[in-house]
């Protein structure tokens, strides 16, 4: 669950990246957040990982009241959720197995739970036969499915997907928010941040819209098709 009352950011320079934003996304709920370059979405993203402190207003993410929660222990709130970048920022001297494995061997799970656990991600995400290709191997729709193998292996309570379908296709976005949306269904909280208008009113749903740091809208839209 996130939870955001009144919250502001002001960064040093004096912008006001976001202003008085209040806002709640239930577990299990899929949520659009959309805006243009520049209305706030990344400052909105760096609260929720305590990457940065508001100037004002209370945050909740997952249980974790961040005002109480020490930056020291912040990995302890990041181990609740999972990251989907735009540039998938996988390693690519590693293969599809230990790009995943990587993240349970860095938190020492026991090996028999990663033997488990990584082949289950990866055929969920739908890649069983490309688990000993490296990412240079891959096409950007298939490295984004490791990438969110990747971000399901600990078994988040939320993902967020940071303008995930940047560097895809059309079609291949589609695949992509598709396979978001079966992720959910089995009751994973996700927050798809991006810019597209588009993909957001192809798909409908809770979509909140950012500008100038303020919410514009926060409702459910239908689809378009
Ligand atoms: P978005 O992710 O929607 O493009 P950001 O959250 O990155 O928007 O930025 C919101 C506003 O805050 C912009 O005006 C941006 O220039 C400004 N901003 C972002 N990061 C910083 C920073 N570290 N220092 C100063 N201003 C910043």
């Amino acid at each position: 669950m996130v939870e955001l009352r009144n919250v502001s950011v002001t960064y040093s320079n004096g912008v006001d990246a976001l202003h008085d934003v209040t806002l709640k996304i239930n577990d299990g709920e899929f949520a659009f957040v959309v805006g243009k370059s520049g209305a706030g979405k990344s400052t909105l993203i760096k609260l929720l990982l305590k990457e940065i402190s508001p100037n004002s207003g209370k945050i909740t993410v997952n249980g974790f009241d961040l005002e109480k929660l020490k930056k020291s222990k912040a990995h302890k709130l990041r181990r609740t959720i999972g990251f989907v970048f735009q540039d998938f920022k996988l390693i690519n001297t590693m293969n599809v197995y230990d790009n995943v494995a990587f993240v349970l061997r860095s938190i020492d799970a026991p090996l028999k739970y990663i033997r488990n656990r990584v082949p289950y991600v990866i055929s969920l995400v739908g890649l069983k036969d490309r688990v000993r290709s490296y990412p240079t191997e891959l096409s950007g729709g298939e490295q984004q499915r490791v990438a969110l193998a990747r971000a399901l292996v600990n078994d988040p309570q939320l993902i967020i997907a940071d303008e995930p379908t940047g560097n895809l296709d059309p079609n291949t976005s589609i695949e992509i928010i598709e396979l978001l949306k079966a992720i959910n269904n089995c009751g994973t909280t996700v927050m798809m941040v991006t810019h597209e208008h588009e993909l957001v009113r192809r798909f409908g749903g809770r979509t909140i819209n950012i500008e100038n740091g303020r919410i514009t809208f926060d409702d459910y839209i239908g689809y378009t098709e």
